[in-house]
């Protein structure tokens, strides 16, 4: 399940090329399009861009950056009724925070009167007519992969009233799926792509460029290849679904290419990433976020781009999980593990490690002096001897986790317990002699002595424990807002049941809030998304919306690597 590919660095041994840079080394061997490389990326703003996307990016931006080319961003908005510019906006910061720069910011909206040229000129060559026919009449007379279709009665229009027509369809005349533009192809084609597809269909329906100048809109397939053209696009990748289209989007090319020995783009086609536990149809996000199942687009549960920044995701680590997963031919499943795992490599290395309390009960050191306070210097990060280290306080009343205690723990437990001792990382080794219920029979406050002469770097007490936990000092430490984030779905394939809608299968535990947690006191300078490891805990991120009257942090991810487990890294 994991993401093993033969592309990928795995064992240390030298990379080899994947298939789509063989094509460009041969590509540009030959010298097809001389030294260039230009690539695309071509999300249709309808919605924030994905962990899947984050694919597409690293691979057509990753691909300029190594062939020293560039990658153009071209939003595909040939569908006013889903499109607005607050995705465009949002497309735009989460290409820029994933570390990547495009060449040029192109829309295929700017290529309408191209388009609509092109239309005309195919007209013209009697391979494009207008239909009068609905839209279910069009679906019923496609025939089946093994039955040809039937051609649409008004197949066969003089060139004179198919040109009045689309006029008459560019000047409002007609209603929205009163009449499409097709292209005049092969209705028995085995191929359902060539049995004549729309070229251009009406909706009065205002663009969030183009306002209302046109209430015609091109198809994707009389789009894509053409902006393509126009832009010079030299590799044009796609994912696999995308491949019973390249017949077409050589068809239109063919058509109106004027030198047909001279420059044409290419489509190739990779496998689109699939993550287990994870839904990637901008369609159903958007679902969840209208439903409010979650809080927003980005919400720190979602696989948006967005989301896992909040979630305190960094742009390496998405960056290092799309080069390990590789670039396939065929579609396969990722084992979201390997994300979270590819997590986990990169917060180690740039996180500072800080003491929370997530569960406190406190403890009473009834040998330590009232009103004492001791310093003791914490390490920053052991992975960056640059990070350095910092105070934290010592004083007679601190937290502790509340299950780094037990009443009556087993032999292999080794922390604390009546008449048990352990140490207090950076502090001192303790004893605890009695302890306190509520009511409820919770464990309110724990007594403990504490041994001098055994202080971390100093310790003569000759005292041995087998465990270390870490504390914070009740006196300072602050409170905080804590979001504990789980899976957002409780099922590896969500949106994969027949009879069940993939909201059947959210997870009701994938947020919870811890109400008694504590952060030592250096954590309400944090920056939203800045990075940290809870010591023992996990690796955390403040929220956008932390301040010092309320620090808020989000959890990334846990400590524990199943997937590096699972396959012994
Ligand atoms: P969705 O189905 O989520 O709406 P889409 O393919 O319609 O996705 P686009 O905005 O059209 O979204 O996608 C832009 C580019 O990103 C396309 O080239 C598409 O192939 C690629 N892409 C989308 N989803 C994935 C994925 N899961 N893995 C790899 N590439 C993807
Ligand atoms: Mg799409």
């Amino acid at each position: 399940m994991a993401g093993k590919d033969n592309n990928t660095e795995e064992g240390g041994k030298k990379p080899s090329l994947n298939f789509i840079e063989s094509m460009i080394e041969r590509d540009l061997q030959s010298q097809l399009h001389g030294d260039k490389v230009l690539t695309r990326f071509p999300p249709e703003p309808n919605g924030y861009l994905h962990i899947g996307h984050a694919k597409a990016i690293s691979l057509s931006f990753g691909l300029a950056q190594k062939y020293n080319g560039n990658c153009n961003l071209r939003f595909d908005d040939t569908n006013p009724v889903t499109e607005e510019d607050e995705y465009v906006q949002a497309i735009k910061e989460d290409i820029k925070w994933l570390g990547f720069s495009w060449a040029g910011e192109h829309y295929t909206s700017d290529y309408f009167d191209q388009l609509y040229d092109w239309a005309i000129a195919l007209i013209k060559m009697g391979k494009a007519y207008v239909d009068d026919q609905t839209a279910e009449e069009i679906a019923a007379t496609r025939g089946t992969p093994t039955r040809p279709g039937v051609e649409s009665p008004f197949r066969n229009r003089s060139v004179e009233e198919n040109l009045q027509l689309l006029e008459g369809m560019k000047n409002g005349e007609f209603n929205d799926g009163a009449k499409v533009l097709r292209a005049k192809i092969d209705m028995s084609s085995p191929n359902m792509h060539l049995r004549d597809p729309a070229m251009y269909r009406i909706k009065k329906v205002i663009h969030h460029r183009t306002g209302d100048k046109w209430c015609i809109y091109p198809m994707y397939d009389f789009a894509h290849g053409q902006s393509d053209y126009i832009e010079g696009i030299t590799h044009s990748l796609c994912t696999l679904e995308f491949e019973v289209h390249r017949p077409l989007y050589d068809w239109f090319l063919d058509q109106i290419l004027e030198d047909k020995d001279g420059y044409r783009p290419r489509q190739t086609e990779f496998a689109r990433l699939n993550l287990n536990y994870t839904i990637m149809s901008k369609r159903k996000l958007l679902q969840l976020v209208e439903e409010g199942h979650v809080s927003g687009w980005d919400d720190p549960r979602m696989p948006t781009i967005s989301g896992m920044r909040r979630r305190g995701y960094t742009p390496n680590s998405i960056r290092n999980f799309t080069e390990k997963v590789g670039i396939a031919k065929r579609n396969n499943i990722i084992d979201v593990a390997l994300l979270e795992h590819s997590v986990r490599e990169d917060l180690n290395k740039i996180s500072n490690r800080v003491f929370a309390v997530l569960d406190p009960i406190k403890v009473i050191l009834t040998n330590y002096p009232e009103g004492q306070e001791e310093e003791m210097m914490a390490v920053n990060n052991p992975e960056d001897e640059n990070a350095g280290k910092r105070p934290v306080i010592f004083s007679r009343e601190l937290y502790i986790e509340r299950d780094d205690f037990m009443e009556d723990p087993p032999k292999k437990f080794f922390r604390l317990g009546p008449d048990r001792t352990v140490r207090l990382k950076y502090g001192y080794i303790i004893k605890c002699n009695d302890f306190e219920k509520d009511a409820d029979g919770n464990i309110t406050t724990l007594y403990c002595e504490y041994y001098p002469d055994s202080r971390s770097g100093s310790d003569t007490s000759g005292v041995k424990v087998k465990g270390t936990i870490h504390w914070l000092s009740a006196a300072h430490a602050v409170p905080a807002e804590i979001r504990m984030y789980d899976r957002l779905f409780n099922d590896e394939d969500p949106a994969g049941h027949k009879d069940q809608d993939f909201v059947e299968f959210l997870n009701p535990d994938s947020l919870k809030l811890l109400p008694n947690a504590f952060v030592e006191k250096s954590l309400v300078k944090a920056m939203p998304l800045d990075h940290f490891q809870f010591e023992r805990k996990g690796y955390f991120s403040a929220d956008v919306e932390t301040s010092p009257e309320k620090p808020i942090f989000n959890l990334t991810v846990t400590l524990r690597d199943s997937w590096a487990r699972f396959n012994n890294k």
